[in-house]
């Protein structure tokens, strides 16, 4: 019996295990596939600016304060990852330039210009001049033609998140950890309002059943039907993304391109890898790709970049993003189970929010008061539940 059990093996669960085991919990994590199904092993790994003093409160509301408590941690983690286990999660500042090549781009990026002022993010305005010298491979025939603007944002970052899983696996593997893959959790049962056993189903496992002092969901889209079983209703819509990779010569690129607010971007990795993303589509728990999205990467890649024009990929693939009816995460104690949390929802931006997440959830079940206030992300916030629409 260990004191805590999370059920789900994402970035979302492997961040919370770990932050546990680090207070000295014993953990076990449950997980009913292979790391490449879930939303985790497919996301992109770009943590959007945010103000650069580290010193200074957080700012804005309670999402974007999240958001920069996250991103003040990654540094640490990536650090502490590094240390103990020698794994690189690839945490690089590498900076990135929004362009807007449309109207509608170029009205996204003055949406998104207002919330960079108010939060004091870092960015300038650059010239087509300014573009060229800054990334001499993007078209520039095809920018003199179409670029309505372009700003430089110095403090956008990413890290690999098939590295960071890696690395946070490893370093839950060696402080006791236990995870146990390919289980799937079938339902729960109950006394005076507490889980006392999780019942599992998996074909290389002897038990049936697994106990803990205090459970948490972090089963990414698939957390709803399990969410149910504890009484609670907290709608999650698996939303599909499709990412494209190249392989070109390493320093082609090296800032993050996002195209208007960042729903197209590419990213270059320092080993020449160049990632092109992303799709938002509603098709259920359907993981795979489509020649049709594919192909309108493939464009956004050959219009910016010529030289990919006439190259195959490498590689492609697709995830789940865990929806919520108002976009964000459901963070915190499951309101009618005295001893179960829950941490799921986290749409776009689960890698981002995973280190505040894992803190603000292993402070609730450690029993400690919490940097960030929860309520905001609490399962009972209002409208949750009852919300019929989820974002797209
Ligand atoms: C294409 C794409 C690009 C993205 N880019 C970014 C980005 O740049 N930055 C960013 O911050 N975020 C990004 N995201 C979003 C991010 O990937 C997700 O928000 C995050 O990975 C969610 O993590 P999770 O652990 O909640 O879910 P998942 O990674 O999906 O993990 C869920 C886990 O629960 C397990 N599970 C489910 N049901 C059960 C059950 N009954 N029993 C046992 N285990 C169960 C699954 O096996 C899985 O291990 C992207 C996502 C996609 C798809």
């Amino acid at each position: 019996m260990h004191d805590c059990c999370i059920v789900g093996g994402g970035v979302i669960g492997l961040s919370i295990a770990w932050e546990l085991a680090r207070r000295g919990r014993t953990v076990s994590v449950v997980s009913c596939d292979a790391l490449r199904h879930g939303a985790s092993w497919a996301a992109a790994g770009i943590f959007p600016a945010q103000p650069q003093d580290t010193l200074t409160k957080l700012r804005g509301t309670p999402i974007e304060r999240l958001t920069q408590y996250s991103d003040r941690l990654h540094r640490q983690w990536a650090e502490s990852l590094l240390e103990e286990t020698g794994i690189n999660n690839g945490f690089h500042r590498c900076g990135s330039l929004a362009i807007a090549i449309t109207e509608e781009t170029n009205s996204d990026i003055l949406t998104s210009v207002e919330k960079w002022k108010r939060l004091q993010v870092k960015h300038e305005p650059i010239s087509l001049k300014d573009l060229r010298q800054l990334e001499p491979a993007l078209n520039s025939g095809f920018m003199a033609d179409h670029l309505r603007s372009a700003y430089y944002l110095p403090n956008e970052t990413q890290v690999r998140p098939p590295r960071h899983l890696k690395a946070l696996r490893e370093a839950c593997l060696r402080r006791g950890v236990e995870i146990v893959d390919d289980v799937r959790v079938q339902n729960f049962t109950f006394d005076s309002g507490r889980i006392v056993t999780m019942n599992i189903e998996g074909r290389n496992v002897a038990r049936c059943s697994m106990h803990a002092a205090q459970f948490c969901i972090a089963a990414g889209a698939w957390s709803e039907d399990l969410l149910q079983k504890l009484n609670l209703n907290v709608p999650t819509r698996p939303w599909r993304g499709q990412i494209l990779l190249h392989k070109t010569d390493p320093g082609l690129l090296r800032h993050i391109i996002n195209i208007g607010s960042g729903l197209d971007y590419i990213i270059p990795r320092d080993d020449g890898h160049l990632l092109v993303g992303s799709t938002i589509e509603d098709v259920g728990f359907d993981v795979s790709t489509t020649p049709l999205s594919l192909d309108r990467l493939s464009t956004i890649a050959g219009e910016l970049f010529p030289d990919l024009m006439s190259r195959q990929p490498k590689d492609f693939w697709a995830g789940l993003r865990p929806g919520s009816p108002d976009g964000l995460p459901t963070i915190g104690p499951v309101p009618a189970v005295d001893n179960a949390w829950l941490a799921t929802g986290h749409y776009r931006s689960g890698f981002h929010l995973s280190t505040g997440t894992a803190h603000l959830i292993a402070d609730s079940m450690c029993g400690i008061s919490t940097e960030l206030q929860m309520d905001f992300f609490s399962a009972e916030r209002a409208g949750l539940a009852e919300s019929t629409s989820l974002v797209s």
